[in-house]
C-alpha cells in the first residue's frame, strides 16, 4: 500500500524541509544585521583616540549605568556600535566631542547583546524545530486518531507519535432507510426490532435488570439485504450509524487495524446510543489458528475488537451489528455471549419475499399496468434481493432503449433473462447447421420437461445467443416454491438436463460441446444426491459431503476412503447415464413432435410456453407432415 506510506512520510519531509528553510533564512538575513548591532566593548582610551581621529558619529551617555554608547562606521561602511565605561569627572569630554563633530543623541541606539545574538541564531531555530514538530503531531493526531503502537516509517523513529489509525470515522446521523425499505425478511426484522426498542430507551431495560445483547450478527448470502437491514435498524431507532467494512481494518502495518477499532469504539461511546456496523466481519473475525502462516495484523485487530466489545458500557446503548456470508469461518470467541451472541439469518427470499421486493423496487419506476409480479417472482427462484432490484432496473433501462416512457411486463421478462443468461448477442454467429443443432437441443430439454414434470411448465424457449455464452435456453417456471425435493423430483431434473444431449444423439447421431453446462449441473446434482441427501442405492443414509461456505455456493468437500470415493464416482455416472437413457427414450417416443417443434423454433427463434404446449398437444399426424418437410 504505497499510498498509506506516502501519507506518513510526507508530513515528515515537509517538516524537515520547512525547519531547515527557516534556519537558513535566519542565518542569511537576520544574523548578519544582528551581528553588526552587537556592541563592541572598548577601553576609554580607545574611545578617546577614536574621538580624536573623528571616527565617532553619535554618542549617548547613560549616567545611571555610567556607560557611553557610541557608533562608528567600520571598514565595510556599516554602522558599528561600541560601549565603554564613563571616565569619572572627565570634564573635557563634551568639548572634545564637539571638536570631533560627533553627534550627541538622546536616544539610546538599538543594540544587540551577544547573548541575544546567541539566542536568535542558535536557540530560536531549535525552538522553531520543536514547536513545528509538536504542531504537526497534533494535526496528524487529529486527522488520524491515536496509535501509540505504530512505528514511524517501519522503524527509526519508533517513539515518534506519528502512528495513527488513518481513518476518519464519521457517524451517519440521518439514515433514510427504515424497516419499510426492506421487503420480506420478516423474521430478521422481528429480531432486530428488539434492538431498535432498546436503542430508543435503554433505561427501560436497565431498570428491570435486563442485559440486551451487545452484538447481533447478520448472516446470509450476498445481496440479501444485510447492509440494508443494519442501516434500517439505525433509521428506525434514529441513532447515529457508524459503519466500517472488515477490510478497512486490515492494513499493511501491524497495529493500525487495532487502532481503528479503538477509535471506532471511542467515537461510538461519545455518540451513544448508536449503532456500530462492521460489514464483512469475516475479514477480521476469522478463526485464529495455530498454523505458522498466521496473520498478526488480523489477530491484533480481532483481539482489540473482542476487548472493546467486552469493555463498552452497554447502559449507554451501543449495539454492534456485524454482517457476514461466511459465518463458519468466524472465531468462536466472537460468538460467545456478551459479543455477537445473536445470530440473525438473512436468507434468500422465498416466492412471497421476491414478489414483495419486486413491488418495493418497482415503486421507483414508472410501470404500465397490468404487471404480474407473481410471474417474475416465480421465474426467479434463488435470486437475491440485489438481483431482483437489478431486474427492475434492467427493465427500466430496456424501456428507455425502446423509447418507451413506461416499463412493460415484457421488459421485466426480458430483464430476468438478461440477469440469468446475459444480454442477447445481436450479431449472430451461428451457422444454419449449428442453429439447427441448438434448436433440437433446446426442444429436447423442453420436451422431456413437459413429459416428466407437470409442476414446472416450460415458459419460454429461445435460440438467440446470449453474451454469457449460452446459445439458447429453455426456461421453466415452477408453479410454486419448493422447499423439499423428492428423489423422484431430482431424477426428473436430471432427465430434463440430459434432454438436450439426448436430442442431439437421437436426431444427429453425434454429440456436441453444447451440453457442457448441462453435464456440469447434472453431475453436481447427482453427487449431492449421493453424498449429502442419502439417496445412494449402495450407501443409503450416509453423508460423505461436507458443505463449504453455505452462503457462497462453495460446493461440497467429499470425504471418504479411496474405495468409497471410487464407488461414489461410479454411482454418480450411473445415475446420470440412466437419466440420459430415459431422456433418450422419451424423445424417441415423441420423435415427430421433436421435429415439429424444432422446426418451429428454428423459424421463430423464440417461442413461448403456450406456443410450445399448443404444438405438443396437437394431433400427431400434422406433426408427421411438418417433420417430413424439415427432412431431419
Ligand atoms: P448484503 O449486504 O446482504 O450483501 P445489501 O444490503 O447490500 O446486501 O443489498 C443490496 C441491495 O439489494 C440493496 O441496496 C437493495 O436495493 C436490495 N435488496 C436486498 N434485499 C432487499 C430486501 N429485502 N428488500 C428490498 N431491497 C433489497
Ligand atoms: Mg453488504
Ligand atoms: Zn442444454
Amino acid at each position: 500500500m504505497p499510498e498509506s506510506q506516502n501519507k506518513k512520510r510526507n508530513p515528515m519531509i515537509i517538516y524537515v524541509a520547512f525547519a531547515l528553510l527557516i534556519m537558513v533564512l535566519i542565518q542569511v538575513f537576520v544574523v548578519p544585521t544582528l551581528k553588526n548591532q552587537v556592541v563592541k566593548d572598548v577601553s576609554y582610551d580607545q574611545f578617546m583616540s577614536m574621538v580624536d581621529e573623528k571616527k565617532v558619529e553619535t554618542v549617548q551617555l547613560d549616567s545611571t549605568k555610567l556607560e557611553i554608547t557610541f557608533t562608528s562606521t567600520n571598514a565595510d561602511g556599516d554602522t558599528q556600535y561600541y560601549k565603554t565605561g564613563m571616565w569619572p569627572n572627565d570634564t573635557t569630554l563634551a568639548e572634545k566631542l564637539q571638536e570631533s563633530g560627533a553627534e550627541f543623541t538622546s536616544v539610546i541606539p538599538q543594540t544587540t547583546s551577544p547573548f541575544t545574538l546567541f539566542v536568535i541564531s542558535m536557540l530560536l531555530p531549535i525552538v522553531i524545530f520543536v514547536g513545528l514538530g509538536v504542531w504537526l503531531n497534533k494535526k496528524l493526531r487529529e486527522k488520524m486518531g491515536e496509535d501509540p503502537t505504530m512505528t514511524f516509517g517501519g522503524g527509526g523513529l519508533s517513539s515518534s507519535p506519528f502512528g495513527k489509525s488513518g481513518a476518519k470515522i464519521v457517524a451517519d446521523t440521518d439514515i433514510n432507510e427504515t424497516f419499510a425499505s426492506v421487503a420480506g425478511q420478516d423474521e430478521a426484522k422481528e429480531t432486530l426490532s428488539e434492538i431498535v426498542d432498546f436503542l430508543h430507551d435503554p433505561s427501560r431495560y436497565e431498570s428491570i435488570g435486563a442485559k440486551l445483547p451487545k452484538g447481533a450478527l447478520l448472516v446470509g448470502p450476498p445481496g440479501t439485504g444485510k447492509t440494508l437491514l443494519a442501516r434500517a435498524v439505525a433509521g428506525e431507532a434514529k441513532v447515529p450509524f457508524f459503519s466500517m467494512s472488515g477490510s478497512e481494518f486490515v492494513e499493511m502495518f501491524v497495529g493500525r487495524g487495532a487502532a481503528k477499532v479503538r477509535d471506532l469504539f471511542k467515537q461510538a461511546n461519545e455518540k451513544a446510543p448508536c449503532i456500530v456496523f462492521i460489514d464483512e466481519i469475516d475479514t477480521i473475525g476469522k478463526r485464529r489458528d495455530t498454523t505458522l502462516q498466521s496473520n498478526d495484523e488480523r489477530e491484533q485487530t480481532l483481539n482489540q475488537l473482542l476487548t472493546e466489545m467486552d469493555g463498552f458500557d452497554n447502559h449507554k446503548g451501543i449495539v454492534v451489528l456485524g454482517a457476514t456470508n461466511r459465518p463458519e469461518t468466524l472465531d468462536p470467541a466472537l460468538l460467545r455471549p456478551g459479543r455477537f451472541d445473536r445470530r440473525v439469518p438473512v436468507e434468500l427470499p422465498d416466492l412471497a419475499g421476491r414478489e414483495a421486493i419486486l413491488r418495493l423496487h418497482a415503486n421507483q419506476v414508472k410501470m404500465q399496468n397490468p404487471i404480474d409480479f407473481g410471474v417474475i417472482a416465480r421465474a426467479t427462484p434463488g435470486a437475491s434481493g440485489a438481483d431482483l432490484a437489478n431486474i427492475i432496473n434492467e427493465a427500466a433501462l430496456r424501456a428507455v432503449r425502446e423509447g418507451r416512457k413506461f416499463v412493460l411486463q415484457e421488459d421485466l421478462m426480458e430483464s430476468v433473462e438478461v440477469v440469468i443468461a446475459g444480454m442477447q448477442r445481436k450479431s449472430s454467429v451461428l451457422s444454419p447447421h449449428e442453429k439447427k443443432i441448438v434448436a433440437y437441443h433446446e426442444i429436447g430439454h423442453a420436451l422431456v420437461a413437459a413429459k416428466v414434470n407437470h409442476k414446472a411448465p416450460v415458459t419460454k424457449i429461445t435460440i438467440v445467443p446470449r453474451t454469457s455464452g449460452a446459445l439458447g435456453y429453455t426456461m421453466q417456471v415452477e408453479d410454486e416454491e419448493n422447499y423439499l425435493l423428492s428423489k423422484n423430483d431430482i431424477i426428473n431434473r436430471l432427465k430434463v438436463l440430459a434432454g438436450g444431449r439426448a436430442a442431439e444423439e437421437v436426431v444427429f447421431g453425434d454429440v456436441t460441446t453444447g451440453a457442457a453446462n448441462d453435464i456440469e449441473r447434472a453431475t453436481q446434482i447427482a453427487r449431492d444426491m449421493i453424498t449429502r441427501y442419502g439417496m445412494s442405492d449402495e450407501y443409503g443414509f450416509v453423508a460423505f459431503g461436507e458443505q463449504q461456505s453455505k452462503y457462497l455456493g462453495g460446493g461440497t468437500k467429499i470425504n471418504g476412503s479411496e474405495e468409497t470415493l471410487r464407488d461414489i464416482d461410479l454411482e454418480v455416472s450411473k445415475t446420470i447415464n440412466d437419466a440420459l437413457a430415459d431422456a433418450r427414450q422419451i424423445l424417441k417416443e415423441n420423435k415427430f413432435k421433436l421435429h415439429e417443434l424444432a422446426a418451429y423454433l428454428m423459424k421463430k427463434e423464440t417461442i413461448t410456453g403456450d406456443e410450445f404446449m399448443n404444438i405438443l398437444t396437437r394431433d400427431e399426424k400434422q406433426g408427421e407432415k411438418i417433420a417430413q418437410g424439415v427432412g431431419a
